[in-house]
């Protein structure tokens, strides 16, 4: 069965999932979607028996049909390598009463590795496959850990560019230190005086800009996306969801064809939409619990029909989900519409004018699949002490949000299915408020000495990612504001 892709804001047109992956964005705004959602080929007794490369597999060859199996399976054992510390990839761990699916053992120690490992080997197969000549340049807003998994995948990739902005003063010291020290000769890392949502709209303007996209292409450039709005995200997101099932299945957690539920801590609603999708494949999911921090603009969206971005931005400890404006709610919401590209656009458009929507009672209901729980700062700091305390595990302090929404979950609801939370983040990626939460060094303790301490308390080796910025020298210093991002882009590409 051939997958296609087309806008959820109604543009015509349908294209093949090579195409959409090159285009990342659509031009009229909206994100690209499947016309249909495919089945599992392999029956769920089967997922214990399958390692993560073929499980990668069976997800992403149904969605991804214009790609050759040599393509695909090429693509896959390219990303998912030694890059990564551990075979498997993506471990499933028990601790206490807990499950934790480990998804931050790549390259840049974040779940974006899960699917920037592999999205610069589709978007280049993408290139060859269309006879696409054009050198693409990738542009990405990221609230912290887009951005250098982004970088590290596409660093020295040939007919590639890539320009990350990041929310200068939004991130943690070790995140910027990461992308400010990147070395691939084909990269740009610009700091923005805003926020994340600021980074996200200003993207959004540049490619929505035709002016500016003629231009490039007169110069032979073409932009694509490494946001999660490029469906070359999102897919690869989906192999892991199948792959913890079969992971708990195998550890004999759950018996096959038992509902498994999902605690996410979320932010541009990326990862929880993909275990959404895992679910519509057939994968038996029960609830998606969706773990905000104080930015709780999705809890209260599911608490009430209304999405209300119109509230004050809150920095807190898990910079990562500091978002008011998650992108990927907009492939939800056009499912919930029924398909309908013009309720969507004219939900979307309301969001634009006047920060926010509400949806009916109908589309309300088919909502039944997802919950939403939100995490303080301070339930944060006593959930990553709390089960250092009782198991010696260290955690981060976006997978201390979904803990903590896990916790609640089982406490407030009858439901007997087992839960598996999350985990987006290397502890060593936050060092400072990880162990502020567990009291360990103070305000005046160096980034690095904190690093050293982590490791002492976690009995858990110092990863590359954090040893390799230790001595790094600062590449990437460029600062501007909101309105000159665009400046910036055409100095880059001297246009
Ligand atoms: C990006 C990120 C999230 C949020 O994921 P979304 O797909 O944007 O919802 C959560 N935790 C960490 C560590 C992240 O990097």
């Amino acid at each position: 069965m051939d997958i296609l892709y087309r806008s959820t804001r109604g543009v015509a047109g349908e294209y093949t999932a090579s195409m959409a992956i090159i285009k990342g964005l659509c031009e009229d705004g909206g994100l690209f979607v499947p016309d249909k959602f495919p089945k599992l080929s392999v029956s769920i007794d089967e997922l214990a028996g399958l390692d993560y490369k073929q499980t990668a597999y069976i997800v992403m060859k149904e969605f991804l049909t214009d790609y050759t199996e040599d393509e695909l399976k090429g693509c896959i054992n390219a990303a998912y390598d030694e890059k990564f510390d551990t075979e498997e990839i993506a471990p499933l761990v028990k601790k206490g009463n807990q499950y934790f699916l480990e998804l931050f053992h790549g390259k840049t120690i974040a779940f974006k590795d899960m699917a920037l490992s592999i999205l610069p080997h589709l978007l280049t197969t993408a290139m060859k496959k269309n006879n696409v000549n054009k050198e693409v340049v990738i542009l990405t807003a990221t609230s912290g850990d887009t951005g250098k998994a982004a970088l590290a995948g596409f660093a020295d990739v040939a007919g590639t560019k890539i320009i990350v902005f990041y929310p200068k003063g939004g991130v943690s010291r070790i995140q910027e230190l990461q992308m400010v020290t990147e070395k691939g000769k084909n990269t740009k890392v610009i700091g923005v005086n805003g926020n994340f949502d600021d980074c996200q709209s200003g993207v959004k303007a540049i490619f929505g800009n035709t002016k500016l996209t003629e231009e490039m292409a007169s110069k032979g450039y073409q932009f694509s996306s490494a946001n999660s709005i490029n469906i070359g995200r999102l897919v690869p997101q989906v192999a892991y969801y199948v792959y913890a099932y079969g992971r708990m299945v195998k550890s004999g957690a759950i018996k096959s064809g038992d509902l498994l539920n999902f605690v996410v801590p979320t932010g541009n609603f990326g990862n929880i939409l993909a275990a959404f999708y895992a679910k519509q494949m057939g994968l038996p999911v029960g609830k998606l619990i969706c773990a905000s921090n104080e930015n709780k603009v999705l809890f209260d969206f599911f608490e009430s029909g209304t999405y209300d971005k119109n509230r004050e931005f809150i920095l807190t400890s898990s910079p990562s989900m500091d978002i008011l404006i998650s992108s990927n709610l907009e492939r939800l919401i056009y499912l919930l519409c029924g398909n309908d590209a013009n309720k969507n656009k004219a939900l979307m458009e309301q969001l634009k004018e006047d920060g926010k929507y509400s949806i009916d009672d109908s589309m309300r209901a088919m909502l039944k699949d997802f919950t939403g729980f939100y995490a303080s700062e301070e339930e944060v700091f006593n959930t990553i002490r709390t089960i250092y305390d009782s198991t010696g595990y260290v955690i981060d302090t976006h997978t201390a949000v979904a803990a903590t929404a896990e916790g609640e979950y089982a406490s407030q609801s009858q439901d007997s299915n087992k839960s598996v939370i999350v985990s987006t983040a290397s502890p060593y990626k936050f060092t400072r408020n990880v162990l502020k939460a567990i009291g360990v060094g103070d305000d005046k303790t160096d980034d690095f000495e904190l690093v050293d301490k982590l490791e002492d308390i976690s009995k858990v080796k110092i990863p590359n990612a954090v040893e390799e910025i230790r001595e790094a020298k600062i590449l990437h210093s460029t600062v501007c504001n909101v309105e000159d991002m665009e400046k910036q882009v055409r100095e880059y590409l001297a246009l």
